[in-house]
């Protein structure tokens, strides 16, 4: 768990509960995506299962520990949405539940786990509820859910939720400098955390592969192709990792409107000062407000709708932005 070190705090708290016997029954760990909540409860559920825990942590050899690493612990129930299926229908439910009422087969507790518990039906829902009202004893649930899915009250009452948090920024570029390559400056640090949503996890993912510079390829390509000026031939540019991309020219834009409020005023993309301002400099504020909006349903739709047709959308939008250029 000291990977993440931002986590630590929260897994200790649970697991000395645990140890102590006061722990909840049904855990609800609540955070933005890429924080580590899994990571948390894998390692929770460990520490809970393993042979010979130490110091509050697994030890990682037992034979409980070689199984959860293989995935293939009996008394640990991951409940996810099955295939070809967009949501956990009751039937996932009764089955696992079905199975808790059985003794645990290895070791003291049962373990089940509800990794999108949004994704559960209503139905799911009132059976998981009817359970909780009185839990089979020796179980243990968690629950993980993101900050933007609201879940009901009924369910929320019936649990202790714990929220992560991203870490503040000056030790997420602490944990950064440690994890990726030293070639990175302190400012593309700052960048990969700015669009990361502060997320050191996923600003590590960012510099650790191509999307780097596949980043800094496509906004050297809008600069030129505005310089040309011709902004639809960036159409082909966009269809790989598309929705990041599209989330790059949102920051872009948001960036380029800051700029109309404040020159001096902290900027997402500081490496791109020259693409920002030619931007700025281009179109009226009121325009850009335009602009992000495009931008914005463009990602809602290709993200959202099922087999939307992603090359109509994306030119679409890169026409409607063109005219604003007036070029
Ligand atoms: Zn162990």
């Amino acid at each position: 768990m000291k990977k993440y070190p931002w986590l630590y705090k929260i897994y200790k708290k649970i697991i000395n509960q645990y140890f102590n016997k006061t722990n909840h029954h049904t855990i609800l760990i609540q955070s933005q995506i890429n924080i580590g909540s899994s990571k948390l409860i894998l390692e929770i559920c460990k520490t809970i299962l393993c042979q010979m825990p130490n110091n509050l942590n697994s030890c990682n050899i037992c034979h409980n520990c070689e199984l959860i690493n293989k995935k293939n612990y009996v008394d640990l129930y991951i409940i996810k949405v099955e295939k070809k299926k967009k949501f956990i229908g009751i039937n996932s439910i009764l089955n696992c539940l079905n199975k808790i009422n059985n003794t645990p087969q290895l070791g003291s507790v049962t373990i089940i786990w509800i990794p999108k518990v949004h994704l559960l039906t209503e139905s799911s829902i009132n059976s998981f509820l009817k359970v909780l009202e009185e839990p089979p004893v020796n179980t243990l649930f968690f629950l993980e859910n993101r900050n933007n899915f609201l879940l009901k009250d009924t369910l929320k009452s019936r649990c202790i939720t714990y929220n992560i948090y991203a870490p503040e920024k000056k030790n997420s570029i602490l944990w950064l400098k440690k994890n990726v390559s030293k070639k990175y400056t302190l400012e593309d640090l700052l960048i990969a955390l700015n669009i990361s949503e502060n997320s050191p996890i996923l600003a590590k993912k960012i510099l650790k592969n191509k999307i780097w510079n596949t980043r800094k390829k496509l906004f050297d390509k809008i600069y030129e192709l505005i310089k040309v000026k011709n902004i639809l031939l960036l159409y082909k540019d966009l269809k790989k990792y598309v929705l990041k991309k599209i989330y790059w020219i949102c920051s872009l834009i948001l960036d380029a409107i800051k700029y109309f409020y404040n020159k001096n005023i902290k900027l997402i993309n500081t490496d791109q000062n020259k693409l920002i301002k030619i931007i700025n400099k281009k179109n009226s504020k009121k325009n850009l407000f335009k602009i992000i909006k495009i931008w914005m349903k463009c990602f809602f739709y290709i993200k959202n709708i099922p087999k939307v047709n992603i090359n109509f959308i994306l030119l679409e939008s890169l026409i409607q932005w063109e005219q604003f250029f007036n070029f």
